[in-house]
């Protein structure tokens, strides 16, 4: 056996959680370059910049969506892929014990987490026999809200603004820039794209994951891809749906396409969205060690160059002094002062809930008092301290998944604030109006940054849903987010639609 195998591939976890490979820092080095200072979205990246940096130099999740592990393994002929399925599994189950990944790993009938992210189909690892004498393992972490902005179509068809979809590379242009375009902020743009033209339904979609394995910054070794890859770039990047969705000059960081052979019945094309907080990295191990012979990825250096320059004069929020601070619980009357585009700084008690939070909310009375209370649409990484807890990664979660619950939780329970990512629909901006609420844009990811505005957790309701889906109790202080939809029928996240809708149909 590979006596130090285990112990590469768990420092390969923790490497790829918590520290991101040069080819993406590079990516969003640039997206910081091409805003204009003080606008919304040179703030989120401001954000996500020192996000970054915290997350790299304290070994914390750069966001506490930690995701699906995927492995991609090489094996040189011989080796024993049980016993090395078996090790992954155990490193993956130690790197959640450590806090760097979050449990994720849910029973599909019973909602029950198994707490370790071993489950069956978790973590996903796929073998392959190669020539070489190594083994290479590589990683990607992909978390659940840039996973539910994957699209698939089946072409010809019909797309919003941008008509008929032929089986062409025409076609398959459409239906990439339909598919950022849906993806809006709800899968923390800027984003990057891994295609497939063509496969089945399955094959193609495992194939557009695994174009995210290229760098950000390679040239496709096919002249009509590469052609196709540059000038989906350009395009998406005319959208202005920016960071977040707040509109800006950067709304994709990379497009990978490849190709598969189909059935001529069938002509797919699938797209698999990652986030900004794009963790993928590798290692290239000896086969009779184990022990890591090179990191894939990073240059030949493990040390991580920061994206905030030493000296600048960046440290925490950047304010401009307008922002508004909210003391929870907050008065009806001051909620309904607030308009879409201030800047909020929240204070004071603040409750996490999400997907079985709200669903509970439907049919019971909340296990503590929500009125005038602000609601984090948030699935921390939490670390038992002693008789305490300490938050280690809290960013938002995106928000439209609770979209059939919230406007009727804000009216029986008498919410004031929503805090999320990624905007919500119709039925909570109209919820919003009646119950008077708002809604609050934190910048996804950013769950370093996010958990040290967390000064302590003062207890936890519903454990019984899992460390993510309980409802913790937090006290924050200056908790900085946007208003993207306030009580008077206005919402950022429907304005921009409209208009990078507007900007797609001069694309077609
Ligand atoms: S950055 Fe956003 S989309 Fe990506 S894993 Fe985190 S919460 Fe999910």
């Amino acid at each position: 056996m590979l006596p130090a195998f285990f112990d590469s591939v768990v420092e390969l976890v923790v490497k790829t959680s918590t520290d991101l490979p040069p080819d993406v820092r590079a990516a969003m080095r640039a997206a910081m370059g091409a805003e204009p200072p003080d606008t919304r979205s040179s703030q989120a990246l401001t954000i996500i910049a020192q996000n970054i940096d915290q997350a790299a130099t304290g070994e914390g999740a750069i966001c506490q969506a930690t995701g699906m592990p995927t492995f991609e393994v090489h094996v040189p002929r011989g080796s024993d892929q049980i016993w090395m399925r078996e090790q992954i599994r155990a490193a993956v189950s130690k790197a959640t014990k450590m806090g760097k990944l979050r449990p994720n790993s849910v029973d599909s009938i019973t909602g029950e987490n198994s707490g370790d992210n071993l489950g069956p189909g978790t973590p996903i690892i796929h073998f392959d026999q190669w020539e070489e004498p190594d083994v290479e393992v590589k990683l990607i972490l992909k978390g659940g809200g840039c996973e539910n902005t994957n699209a698939q179509y089946s072409l010809p068809a019909e797309l919003d603004h941008l008509g008929r979809a032929d089986r062409t590379l025409e076609g398959v242009r459409k239906c990439i820039l339909h598919a950022v375009w849906k993806a809006q902020g709800k899968g923390c743009s800027p984003g990057a794209v891994g295609v497939c033209i063509g496969g089945d339904r399955t094959s193609g979609y495992l194939h557009a994951k695994e174009q995210l394995f290229r760098t950000l910054d390679d040239t496709n070794p096919d002249p009509r891809l590469a052609t196709l890859e540059a000038s989906i770039m350009d395009a998406a990047n005319r959208l202005t749906i920016g960071p977040m969705g707040f509109s800006g000059q950067t709304s994709l960081i990379g497009c990978k396409i490849g190709a598969q052979n189909r059935l001529p019945a069938s002509f797919f094309v699938s797209v698999a969205y990652d986030c900004w907080a794009f963790r993928r990295l590798g290692v290239r191990l000896d086969a009779s060690t184990g022990a890591v012979k090179s990191w894939l990825y990073r240059e030949g250096t493990t040390k991580s160059t920061p994206l905030v320059a030493a000296g600048a004069e960046v440290e925490g929020f950047p304010r401009t002094g307008r922002e508004i601070p909210l003391q929870a619980p907050i008065a009806e009357e001051q909620i309904r002062s607030l308009k879409v585009g201030d800047v909020v700084l929240i204070s004071g008690r603040v409750f996490t809930g999400r997907d079985a939070v709200h669903a509970h909310l439907m049919k019971h009375d909340p296990p503590v008092d929500l009125r005038g209370g602000v609601l984090y649409h948030c699935g921390p990484v939490v670390v038992k301290e002693g008789d305490g807890w300490r938050v280690t990664a809290a960013g938002p979660t995106t928000s439209i998944r609770e979209e059939p619950y919230q406007a009727e939780i804000l009216k029986r329970y008498g919410v004031r604030a929503v805090i999320g990512k990624g905007g919500m629909g119709a039925k909570t901006l109209a919820g919003l109006q009646d119950s008077g609420g708002v809604y609050l844009n934190a910048i996804g990811g950013a769950a370093q940054f996010y958990a040290r505005c967390i000064e302590r957790v003062t207890g936890v309701s519903l454990m019984e849903f899992g460390t993510p889906e309980a409802m913790w109790h937090l006290e924050v202080r200056d908790f900085p987010a946007i208003v993207t939809m306030d009580a008077h029928g206005n919402s950022l996240h429907r304005d921009i639609e409209q208009e990078s809708g507007a900007v797609l149909e001069t694309l077609r």
